[in-house]
């Protein structure tokens, strides 16, 4: 396949299509109708599909705020919605100054409705799910999209089913999915096992799967360039050269690249101003990073798979065949980083007050790598994208933190305790 064919996704609809939107698949182009069969993968090939549209806008098309802002570029005017998106672009200058770069932003996810990014998708996947006239819900998670899926499906009416890794979810997530009543499986193995699992449950159609394979997950994710985009450009009048980014099944990684591929075939994005797709993994979950360093085709499935930062536990990342064409054609890069350089960049986020979970924190590890290594330069504009908010893994936080100390009760016992001597 040519770059060309693949960065291009403008095109006629064809006769299956649904008020100009149906699905194509990534591999093979075969077309399909978008909301009559439930389908995930292509019926000739097993590749990914991604949503297409016949009419795709410019910038003047969008409105409001948050995902829907976006629905011109979305499959309906309006979703299930708690609402999503519209997160802030932090400044971040101890850290820019300190990381050596030309500006640094920090997108932070964890501001969304249930403290994740997942939350763009699921406004939109619950809202297919509604048309496809599904009634349970399921998901294979290493949590916030459990948290998610809880949120928007409670609030649809859905009856919802997570699979999760036994012992390698963080508190806050089980706790989200707990409440919002979602039917919680803790399954022995990995999160790799739970999508098999539950892939298998979706394939004889006894849930509708919203993992990241679904293709209309990805269709809210997106929007987290589109935000990135108008933000920083309003604010410093110009794009980023390079958006990095903690990946895990590379959803959003591959989501951001459809964003860009869509605003350059509306003319509204020209293609020097793609800013670079840079991925960034633990280094005991890394089969992006192995791929992109030994230019493998697809990724080796990495079967045991070990860092602290759990929302990136994964060794299968089934979005590849979407986010290495996004990593290789936006001149990006994958790097690796360990997990004392992820909770180092835990607590330097945490000291410019932007409190993120271990797996967000990866983006500001890895961007300082890149830049000792000198594959980002001291001239670029850079955002990182912290995916998940602190809250979600208190334990992480604690250990990352310091300790809490015990005093009487007192106020002069207080003041003796920090040495103040007597009023
Ligand atoms: C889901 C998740 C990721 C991984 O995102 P992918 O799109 O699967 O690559 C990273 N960080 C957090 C906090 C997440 O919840
Ligand atoms: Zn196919």
């Amino acid at each position: 396949m040519t770059t060309e064919s693949h960065f291009d996704v403008s095109g006629e609809a064809p006769p299956s299509a649904t008020n100009g939107v149906w699905l194509s698949c990534v591999a093979c182009g075969t077309e399909f109708a978008p909301f009559e069969t439930v389908r995930y993968v292509c019926d000739d090939c097993d590749g990914l599909l991604e949503v297409r549209y016949d009419d795709l806008p410019g910038w003047d098309d969008y409105e409001g705020d948050g995902v829907w802002r976006y629905a011109h570029s979305l499959p309906f005017e309006e979703g299930v919605s708690l609402p999503e998106g519209a997160t802030p672009l932090h400044e971040v200058p101890q850290l820019e100054n300190e990381l050596g770069v030309d500006r640094l932003r920090v997108k932070h996810e964890g501001l969304n409705p249930t403290g994740s990014f997942k939350d763009r998708g699921m406004t939109v996947g619950v809202r297919v799910a509604q048309e496809m006239g599904v009634d349970r819900l399921a998901c294979a998670s290493t949590g916030n999209t459990s948290a998610a899926l809880a949120a928007y499906g409670s609030r649809a009416g859905l009856e919802t089913l997570v699979l999760l890794p036994q012992g390698n979810v963080a508190a806050g997530k089980i706790a989200q999915a707990s409440l919002h009543g979602a039917r919680i499986l803790e399954v022995e193995g990995n999160f790799d096992t739970c999508l098999d699992i539950v892939g298998d449950l979706a394939d004889s159609g006894e849930v509708y799967l919203l993992n990241s394979l679904n293709p209309f997950r990805l269709e809210g994710q997106k929007t987290i360039g589109f935000e990135i985009l108008e933000q920083f450009r309003d604010e410093e009048g110009t794009y980023p050269d390079r958006i990095v980014l903690p990946v895990g099944n590379a959803g959003n990684t591959a989501a951001l690249y459809k964003c860009f591929r869509e605003l350059v075939a509306s003319g509204a994005l020209s293609e020097r101003d793609v800013p670079k797709l840079t991925g960034v993994q633990a280094a005991g979950a890394a089969p992006m990073v192995e791929a992109v360093e030994e230019d493998l085709e697809e990724t080796r499935r990495w079967d045991d798979v070990e860092t602290r930062a759990t929302a990136i536990r994964i060794g299968n990342p089934v979005n590849a065949p979407k986010a290495l064409p996004g990593i290789r054609e936006t001149g990006g890069t994958a790097i690796a980083v360990s997990d004392e350089e992820i909770q180092s960049a835990q607590r330097e986020l945490a000291a410019e007050g932007v409190g993120v979970e271990p797996a967000s924190a990866a983006s500001i590890a890895g961007l300082r790598l890149l830049r000792e290594n000198g594959v980002v330069t001291a001239d670029e504009r850079v955002v990182c994208l912290t995916t998940g908010h602190l809250l979600k893994d208190p334990d992480a936080a604690f250990t990352a933190g310091a300790d809490p100390e015990d005093v009487p009760g007192t106020t002069e016992g207080v003041r003796e305790y920090l040495g103040l001597g007597h009023e």
